[in-house]
């Protein structure tokens, strides 16, 4: 589930800088989630929805279910750009290379 390619298909840019790099994306993917939970919490507030405590807790379970992937994908997108750089000498070569 959400594997990150080795190289950019076009400029061939690294993603995996060092073994394991994406395991770091799970810190960012503890924040993501909260701020998941939050929203969902948030979201029951705002529709009015009295679940009580074990329904906002299980509305919040639900929605980090089905966002899942989601945030794991953001997540790793999120770390990858701490660290890889964005080139913009390349990104111009690779446009005008895709334009041909
Ligand atoms: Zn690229």
């Amino acid at each position: 589930m959400n594997k990150v390619r080795e190289y950019c298909p076009k400029c061939k840019l690294k993603y995996h800088i060092e073994p394991s790099f994406y395991t770091g994306s799970m810190y960012v993917s503890y924040g993501v989630g909260i701020a998941v939970a939050v929203a969902a919490y948030v979201l029951t507030l705002i529709f009015g929805l009295d679940f009580g405590p074990t329904g906002i807790m299980l509305s919040i379970v639900a929605a980090l279910l089905i966002t899942m992937s989601y945030i794991g994908a953001v997540s790793k997108s999120i770390w990858a750009h701490f660290f890889l750089k964005y080139n913009p000498e390349i990104a111009k070569k690779v446009s005008n290379d895709s334009r041909t």
